[in-house]
């Protein structure tokens, strides 16, 4: 695509009317291209079409009209989730015009250099330690994107001495042409997604393309332990930084075996001492991994190892991510809703010792819920499931011998189905145990989205 300021007197389309769409028409419109939003949902449930209309941009809710792709549009920008297949796509490939997200047409006009952070797993988690550990070494940062503010409402304040920290989705990347920053993390690719996807392969293309425009003055940050990072750096040109937790590098960020100190060894070949991993304020191994890519991000960046150590000690996570919410008679109750796949719950669920009651269940797209049997009958004494996916996973602890099940058939209530399935856990629990929502699926089936989940979820353990 062109900059965003060259489309000025000409047609655009944005896709989808959340967050990132009403700031990109707002973005195209000050810019003074001629926009259309256009929204599947009906009127009344797109509260932000008002504030765009009163700025005079045109806002068409409640289907896709026939005739809103022709050959006056000159960019589509569509919001992440929707699919390719949706048919005002399908005729903008058609017609050949450019298909976009939001963070393609932020980036040309942002003046602050970016760090990129995707992977299946733990993005939230590491950019917002990230956004941390830049903050506490004076590097001024701009956390967007998902979390905080959309990118095309920050990107023309931000500035040259700021850096962007974005947290990056594959939907997002798949949408970017342009689009080069300047530190890119891949955390992990796990099999998620694919119902949007499609297949691995374009899954794992899209993750790539966060590298793809990247050059010798840029970063690639890479778990070093999974193939499927180390699998892409023939095709990449910038500088390669990895992390590791099973290896000792001779350059990068790595947990010592003997020792369990988290480790930075410069490029002269010196290691410094970052903490040790039991000293970290968030729990679990995968924790150590987002903490490892964290300050491998954040040492690129320029951030100086005390401030990374200080956050790393006192942050104590994200809403919705291993988050302690009560101890009731002897059991300690935890909202892990943001665990949407199998690979999340296996890696939330290890991160304890003691006995569990799983709270799990939800919308189904198609994951392998047979990953959870490892866990069925061994840390996991009881299992409590909603949703969709209900009997597929009573399926595998079926499988897995175990016995202490129920199921909760109440789908059209989601209130009073969470109520019912902590009811249950908590009946399922014995003193010492934990009780932990961790549901290995997305929400939507019966919720609106992941944090509604996990408030739900939260009201009904201070209910008990
Ligand atoms: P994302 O933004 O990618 O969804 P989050 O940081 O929000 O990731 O974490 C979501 C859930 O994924 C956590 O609750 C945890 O269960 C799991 N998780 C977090 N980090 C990792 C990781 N590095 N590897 C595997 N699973 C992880």
């Amino acid at each position: 695509m062109k900059h965003p300021r060259d489309y000025a007197g000409e047609k655009i389309v944005v896709l989808g009317l959340a967050k990132s769409g009403v700031a990109a028409a707002k973005l195209f419109h000050r810019l003074g291209a001629v926009v259309t939003v256009n929204d599947r949902k009906d009127r009344d449930q797109c509260p932000e079409a008002s504030e765009l209309e009163e700025l005079g941009i045109q806002v068409i809710c409640g289907g896709h009209p026939d005739d809103l792709m022709d050959e006056q549009v000159k960019l589509l920008v569509k919001n992440p989730g929707i699919p390719y297949t949706a048919p005002p796509i399908q005729r903008a490939q058609e017609l050949g015009i450019d298909v976009v997200t939001e963070v393609e047409v932020a980036y040309p006009i942002c003046e602050a250099p970016m760090i990129g952070i995707t992977g299946s797993n733990g993005k939230t988690t590491t950019t917002t330690l990230v956004g941390k550990m830049l903050e506490s070494s004076g590097l001024k940062p701009i956390v967007a994107g998902n979390i905080g503010r959309a990118l095309c409402e920050v990107a023309e304040e931000a500035q040259a001495d700021n850096w962007m920290v974005v947290e990056l989705s594959s939907f997002q990347l798949k949408g970017t042409i342009t689009f080069k920053p300047r530190i890119a993390c891949l955390l992990n690719v796990y099999e998620t997604h694919l119902d949007y996807h499609g297949d691995m392969e374009d899954y794992t293309n899209s993750k790539a393309k966060l590298f793809a425009q990247q050059t010798k003055e840029d970063t690639a940050v890479l778990n070093w332990d999974k193939a499927a990072c180390r699998k892409i750096v023939p095709q990449l040109q910038g500088h390669v930084f990895p992390f590791s937790m099973q290896e000792e590098l001779t350059y990068g960020v790595y947990v010592e075996a003997e020792s369990g100190r988290m480790i930075y060894r410069d490029l002269d070949g010196k290691a410094h001492v970052i903490l040790h991993k039991d000293e970290l304020g968030i729990r679990g191994e995968h924790n150590v991994e987002n903490a490892l890519a964290a300050s491998a991000i954040a040492i690129r960046a320029g951030a100086d190892l005390i401030s990374i150590a200080k956050v790393l000690r006192e942050f104590r996570g994200v809403e919705h991510r291993l988050e302690y919410v009560r101890e009731h008679q002897g059991v300690t109750f935890y909202n892990d809703s943001k665990a949407t796949n199998p690979v999340a719950t296996i890696k939330s669920v290890e991160a304890f010792k003691g006995g569990i009651v799983l709270v799990a269940g939800g919308l189904d797209r198609g994951s392998d819920y047979m990953e959870l049997l490892p866990v069925f009958g061994k840390q996991v004494k009881g299992l409590v499931t909603i949703g969709q996916t209900r009997l597929k996973i009573n399926e595998v602890a079926r499988l897995a011998g175990l016995t202490a099940v129920k199921t909760v058939d109440n789908g059209d209530n989601a209130k009073e189905a969470i109520a019912i399935a902590v009811q249950e856990a908590w009946t399922l629990a014995e003193e010492g145990d934990i009780v932990l929502l961790s549901p290995a699926c997305a929400s939507w089936d019966m919720f609106p989205s992941f944090e509604e989940r996990g408030r739900m979820f939260k009201e009904s353990v201070h209910n008990l």
